[in-house]
């Protein structure tokens, strides 16, 4: 939008601006192709000499105008959908490292993001360094190798709620020349703005707060136009040499501050397309309305749940950057001074066993494998989402085997503590 707007204002605003006789509401483009008048429109698009949509594989209507919105909210200069999250980060680093090249990656990032770079990505003949979030530059430092092509972190990491020091890996990833990418899921753009801290490429799972009903699975990359490729241009000749797939394009050139989207639309999702269907963009807009409200809601219920949970007698541990005794309250202050997220882990003093049966006991929240949306929900990442990790790669990732994840969703607070306490005090 033109005018420089709050983020309330954008969230509801932004994105679809009908012109005279328009639908008021974002259209669903139900449609897989769109039609041209002369087969050198056509060929124009095909050349990337002109913009236009052609095929929903690789750019869809409804699509754009949700990640204009998301694009507005992170500040950036351009920005793209895709099917989920995993196909967000994939695509983010998949853009500008090939076989032979080198990841410095945050060793509490998502479980599914763990693996997708360690396991799958190696396969592909992508190496990655996994460090400390909390170790000094000067050590991070000495993970830079002259193939190292990014640098990869979450804002708040999912589940272990570890909050990043965004400068410091920014200063990490700027010294090696190469760009920060972060993946801004639990704080969402209404807490934290990662572009402001030096952050270069920002991705989402869109399935969490962003949708924030449990509705749709979908990703989201946002580009701040801030890196500079062609200053590094020997570390980067995807974006700085000529594409064959288009004719000797080159991205850098002829898209300037476009060229990462740009690229990741046309090559990436045209050869692995994993675009998101209109159909969900639409649905994810509508959350989109709401996360500001969603998100002060989310944090003030969390922050009062902590509360509750670190005065009670039968609870071991409680992690949330929201709490004044939680070792990352000062970064978590520093980078979202108005609340981090909805999420908080705990243990019991009854451990792995209690948790299984205080879960058992809960009637509000449901045990799902899902965080951050409008219903309260537990996990037990020991016995689900991170099963596959051993042990040793469970206390690395931050994960003790006794750590309940409790989304705290947007229902009356004091139904969740009830509800909490009804069933520690069963388990007991
Ligand atoms: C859920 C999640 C992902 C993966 O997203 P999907 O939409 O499930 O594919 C990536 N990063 C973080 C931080 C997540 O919480």
């Amino acid at each position: 939008m033109s005018k420089n707007y709050a983020k309330e204002t954008i969230c509801i605003q932004s994105g679809w601006q009908p012109k005279k006789g328009e639908p008021r509401i974002l259209p669903i483009y139900q449609s897989t192709t769109f039609k041209y008048e002369t087969s050198e429109q056509m060929g124009k698009l095909f050349d990337l000499e002109e913009s236009g949509y052609f095929y929903t594989r690789l750019q869809n209507p409804t699509n754009d105008y949700v990640a204009a919105k998301i694009c507005e909210l992170e500040g950036g200069v351009a920005a793209m959908l895709t099917s989920s999250g995993q196909a967000a980060n994939y695509y983010a680093i998949f853009n500008i490292c090939e076989a032979g090249d080198h990841v410095i990656m945050s060793s509490t990032v998502y479980g599914g993001t763990h693996n997708l770079i360690t396991v799958t990505m190696k396969k592909m003949g992508i190496e990655c360094t996994v460090v400390d979030p909390d170790a000094s530059l000067e050590d991070l430092r000495k993970t830079v190798q002259p193939n190292t092509k990014c640098v990869f972190g979450e804002t708040i990491a999912n589940p272990a709620l570890v909050v990043l020091d965004i400068e410091k890996f920014a200063t990490l990833a700027h010294e090696a020349g190469v760009p920060l990418i972060i993946d801004n899921t639990f704080a969402t753009p209404i807490n934290c703005n990662p572009f402001e801290w030096g952050a270069d490429i920002v991705t989402h799972s869109t399935t969490k707060y962003m949708d924030g009903h449990g509705m749709t699975v979908g990703g989201c990359i946002v580009d701040s136009g801030n890196f500079d490729w062609a200053a590094h241009a020997e570390k980067f000749p995807g974006l700085c040499t000529p594409d064959d797939s288009y004719h000797g394009v080159t991205y850098t050139e002829k898209f300037g501050k476009g060229a990462y989207i740009t690229k990741a639309t046309v090559q990436l999702m045209r050869d692995l397309g994993s675009i998101q269907a209109p159909q969900n963009a639409f649905l994810l807009n509508v959350g989109l309305e709401t996360l500001p409200l969603r998100m002060e809601r989310h944090c003030s219920n969390a922050l009062k749940v902590a509360e509750f949970l670190e005065s009670h007698e039968s609870v071991a541990w409680v992690n949330y950057p929201g709490l004044k005794s939680n070792k990352y309250y000062d970064l978590g202050q520093k980078y979202m001074p108005k609340g981090s997220c909805g999420v908080i882990s705990f243990g019991l003093k009854s451990g792995r066993v209690g948790a299984g049966k205080m879960m058992d006991h809960l009637e509000l929240a449901a045990i799902v494998t899902h965080v951050a949306d409008a219903r309260t929900c537990v996990l037990h990442p020991a016995s689900h989402t991170h099963r596959q990790m051993t042990d040793e790669q469970l206390v690395e990732a931050g994960v003790a085997p006794d750590l309940i994840r409790l989304s705290v969703g947007i229902e009356n607070v004091d139904d969740i503590i009830s509800d909490l306490a009804q069933a520690i005090e069963k388990a007991d």
